[in-house]
């Protein structure tokens, strides 16, 4: 028996590798029905596979899968799941936005179309509860999706945070990171310290200390902000003038208690689950791990919490041997036609 799971993120027209064009997607669904795939939700495979299964699966759970996948899918009656995470949900769209089949039916111009903002920024402010969630699904285009049948919603954890899990200092925020503010609690000044740092699910938070972000934010602050950057020496900078300030001291921070780790991966994994049933009223077995990061407690958590597997990013196809709770996808890019129909050779 084997079986492959499809891993798109984004289906809109930036230029990114991870960013799928609508034209593309397009030729990759037609492709699949011209091989004789017949893709299922993920579930389903996992409840009753079958040899050759495929499984179309999106991550995230941004509006342009509404805008641009969905009709798609529609248009050639294609199964999907979409992997949401329930803390970075679209709470400012009462109904429905509009999408391509309101373009199709002539209802609206192609330019009326939601606008959708870069990967960067969509998620630089889905950490900020005060910022708009507008690039992502709202509850009404998620049950919309889920009632047509064709797509089935599963857990993608609750805020699909990244958290600093080691005193090691690896660089400094000059705003590369988008996933900051959720690491330090809203924190995203120029010149904090970044630490090593895991998925939410994947480790024990370290709690590092205010007092160096102060100091370095302060030093990068009193030298011009992003100016200071330009300058060849600025990281020894920092570097030094973090080891002058900490000389003879240990301020480097606390690990979190393990009550409060134990409530956080609660919060993740069994909370997700319980909104998305809710929600929608069905069963919710299916966990994707944010960054394809996990560690033994993680399935441990995820077991008892009453999931049935959980897809990771590890390429590959899935076989007999496979654990469900590792199972591997295919990461999709913007591929062509041709690259589409050699990819998937080479996995199925
Ligand atoms: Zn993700």
């Amino acid at each position: 028996m084997k079986f492959i799971v499809l891993a798109y993120h984004h289906i809109n027209y930036e230029k990114r590798p991870d960013c799928v064009s609508p034209g593309n997607f397009e030729s990759h669904l037609k492709i699949l029905l011209e091989k004789g795939f017949k893709p299922r939700h993920l579930n389903e495979i996992i409840a009753s596979p079958h040899d050759k299964d495929l499984s179309i699966t999106f991550d995230d759970g941004y509006l342009d899968n509404w805008v641009y996948a969905f009709p798609l899918l529609k248009k050639y009656s294609i199964k999907a799941t979409i992997f949401i995470s329930t803390g970075r949900i679209c709470l400012e769209a009462p109904s429905p936005r509009y999408n391509l089949e309101d373009v199709w039916t002539k209802k609206i111009k192609k330019k009326e179309l939601p606008l959708i903002e870069s990967h960067f920024n969509i998620n630089t402010k889905s950490f900020d509860e005060k910022d708009s969630k507008e690039g992502f699904l709202s509850w009404e285009e998620i049950k919309f999706m889920a009632e047509s049948g064709l797509v089935d919603i599963q857990s993608h954890g609750a805020s699909h945070k990244m958290i600093f899990a080691s005193p090691e200092i690896t660089d400094y925020n000059k705003g590369q990171y988008w996933w900051i503010k959720g690491a330090t609690g809203g924190d995203s000044r120029n010149g904090i310290p970044v630490y090593q740092h895991r998925s939410a699910i994947a480790a024990r938070k370290f709690c590092d200390d205010i007092k160096i972000r102060n100091l370095l934010a302060g030093h990068v602050n009193s030298r011009g902000e992003m100016d200071f950057f330009k300058k060849n020496s600025w990281k020894k900078e920092l570097d030094t003038t973090l080891m002058e300030f900490l000389e003879g001291k240990n301020l480097h921070g606390v690990w979190e208690p393990e009550e409060e780790f134990k409530e956080r991966l609660k919060y993740e994994i069994d909370l997700s689950r319980k909104t998305i049933e809710q929600k929608l009223e069905k069963e919710c077995s299916i966990f994707c791990y944010p960054w394809g990061e996990y560690e033994t407690f993680t399935v441990d958590r995820l077991k008892n919490a009453g999931y049935r597997a959980a897809a990771t990013f590890n390429s590959g196809a899935n076989n007999d041997e496979t654990s469900p709770f590792s199972l591997n996808r295919i990461p999709v890019l913007n591929w062509n036609s041709k690259k589409f129909v050699k990819e998937i050779s080479s996995f199925s």
